[in-house]
């Protein structure tokens, strides 16, 4: 078989992510590490049948770069299937393989956090509502540098239990795509992947869509708030507390739809909507930015929004907000902060000087 450069390439580029390490399939169809460079003779070795390579799924800096569904019951294909429809009616392309006793399902992304990737899996899975599946990444982060986490056994490589390869299917037939194993690559050519900003944009979709369903996805993809140490703790309770609605409070600043989405006010221009409240939840999310090290986006509370607005360290804008909203004694005239509102109403509409004409406009429309 003539496997060319531009395949070996194209197939390193899909399902190689982690290039420092591999695993051996033995005969027996267990998975041994092996501490040693990815090359393109491995893959070369793995697409000829000579080596079944597993490659890990997460890179040391916890990202992923696929994601893939494991269906392992007897109608294993078939969800696959559905799963795959699915998908496509979101615009999500994913590739089915066959496996030993049913198949894989493959979606492919620009290298990503594997924390929002297994989020908008998961969330996609459970609507698609498919039999038992078994979801890789297995893991949101690697927790030490000696953890690897979980593996798939190389597409287009022999099962070394099985003795035989199994390829990728024709998701409407799901019959075997070409008759070679030439065609199989030809076919890995044609794979797309999901840009991150896609990724954000289905994850903003989903958290609609599962919060009506009672489920709170975006608190599992947002940072959490950071500590309050206890003699700030009634302070901050206070000040959200007077804030009161969180999406009243942002839609100062941020012209919000009525989902609760609006253009990034942290990275202008934003054509994509990729900025998100949900105001039950009492918390925003910004889809550009992913926190390397937790693998969650950008977000927070009120008070963490009008920190990063205006560019405030935590005590910083705990101060300005207490000034705003009349809880500590201004500052002598001249100092910017503002009076003390009147009870009743929404203090923060009033007290607020920063926002934006756009965003006044908001404001005072929905006022
Ligand atoms: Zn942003």
């Amino acid at each position: 078989m003539n496997i060319e450069r531009q395949h070996v390439q194209r197939y390193e580029d899909l399902f190689v992510h982690r290039h420092d390490i591999w695993a051996q399939q033995t005969r027996s169809g267990q998975y041994i590490l092996r501490r040693e460079p990815v090359t393109e003779r491995l893959i070369v070795a793995h697409l000829r049948g000579r080596v079944t390579c597993g490659w890990y799924a997460l890179d040391s800096d916890s990202t992923c770069r696929w994601a893939a569904v494991d269906a392992d019951s007897r109608t294993g294909l078939q969800d696959l299937q559905r799963l795959w429809a699915f998908l496509k009616a979101r615009e999500v392309p994913s590739y089915i393989e066959g496996s030993r006793r049913g198949g894989h399902l493959w979606v492919f992304f620009e290298p990503l956090a594997a924390r929002p990737v297994r989020r908008l899996m998961g969330a996609l899975v459970e609507l698609a509502e498919v039999g038992p599946v078994e979801l890789f990444p297995k893991q949101d982060r690697l927790t030490s540098p000696e953890r690897v986490g979980s593996l798939m056994r190389g597409p287009l490589g022999v099962h070394q239990e099985a003795g035989r390869a199994f390829g990728f299917l024709e998701p409407e037939t799901l019959r075997l795509v070409g008759l070679d194993s030439l065609s199989q690559l030809d076919y890995i050519c044609s794979f797309e992947r999901l840009p991150a900003a896609r990724v954000a944009e289905l994850l903003a979709d989903l958290m609609d869509e599962l919060r009506r369903k009672g489920r709170d996805l975006g608190r599992e993809l947002v940072e959490r708030p950071p500590p309050t140490s206890p003699p700030n703790g009634g302070l901050i309770a206070e000040i959200k507390s007077r804030i009161g609605d969180i999406y009243d409070f942002i839609g100062q600043y941020v012209p919000l739809d009525e989902r609760g989405r609006g253009p990034c006010p942290f990275h202008p221009p934003d054509r994509h909507p990729s900025f998100a409240v949900n105001r039950e939840g009492g918390y925003w999310v910004d889809f550009h930015e992913v926190n390397s090290r937790t693998g969650r986006y950008v977000g927070g509370d009120a008070i963490e929004f009008y920190r990063r607005l205006r560019g405030l360290d935590h005590r910083g804008a705990v101060r300005e907000l207490a000034e705003r909203l009349g809880m500590r004694p201004a500052r002598p005239p001249g100092s910017g902060a503002l009076r003390s509102p009147a009870c009743g109403g929404s203090p923060t509409r009033r007290s607020s000087g920063l926002a934006s004409p756009s965003a006044r406009q908001t404001a005072a429309d929905s006022g």
